[in-house]
């Protein structure tokens, strides 16, 4: 998130964009999920890698990354590698992420933003808890069974497939089937 550059900010990055060093530092941006309530989420950014990170074409840009992710400050080097993974099919931006130890609470940080939910929602984005029922929006074909479940089957006390966010598990005629969550709707 950008934000109003402070004058501490400013001085730690000395003036300039911490990301290329060459333009001059313009905004203050928090990198998430951290906020901007001190220095050390922050990273001084310069319009061209603000406009950047909000979708503007990069072009050659990141190359600039080969050397912040050796700055110093944490912030910086989150933000670098956050970028940086984001290419890390590409062999330049892959080169510079493994030419780097960085520390895994560093790592971890700069990963959070690709974390998928791990969530358990229904086919209406709605969050679905152990013990819930379900209704089924679409007839399901059960495999392995004699039966097919229509649509508007109710399903009560369905478990959460722990490791599958796209799986829950509920008892249709008597048989516990695996069901896919963006095929129910939580039923109140
Ligand atoms: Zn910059």
């Amino acid at each position: 998130m950008k934000s109003r550059l402070s004058n501490t900010l400013k001085e730690r990055a000395q003036g300039l964009c911490e990301l290329c060093t060459t333009n001059e530092a313009a905004s203050a941006y928090a990198v998430s999920p951290k906020n901007s309530d001190v220095i050390e989420n922050e990273v001084a950014l310069c319009d061209q890698c603000i406009s950047i990170l909000e979708g503007a074409d990069a072009g050659s840009h990141w190359q600039c990354l080969a050397g912040s992710i050796w700055n110093t400050e944490p912030s910086v080097q989150a933000l670098s590698y956050r970028i940086l993974y984001g290419f890390k099919d590409q062999e330049w931006a892959n080169e510079i992420i493994t030419s780097v130890e960085l520390d895994e609470t560093v790592v971890t940080w700069a990963e959070s933003a690709y974390q998928v939910s791990a969530k358990h929602l229904d086919s209406n984005g709605t969050e679905l808890e152990n013990g819930d029922s379900i209704v089924l929006t679409q007839q399901l074909n059960v495999k392995g069974a004699s039966f097919m479940a229509p649509k508007g089957t109710i399903v009560r006390k369905i478990r959460l497939v722990p490791d599958n966010a796209e799986q829950i598990e509920g008892k249709i005629n008597g048989d516990t089937i695996v069901i896919l969550t963006k095929f129910v709707k939580k039923s109140i």
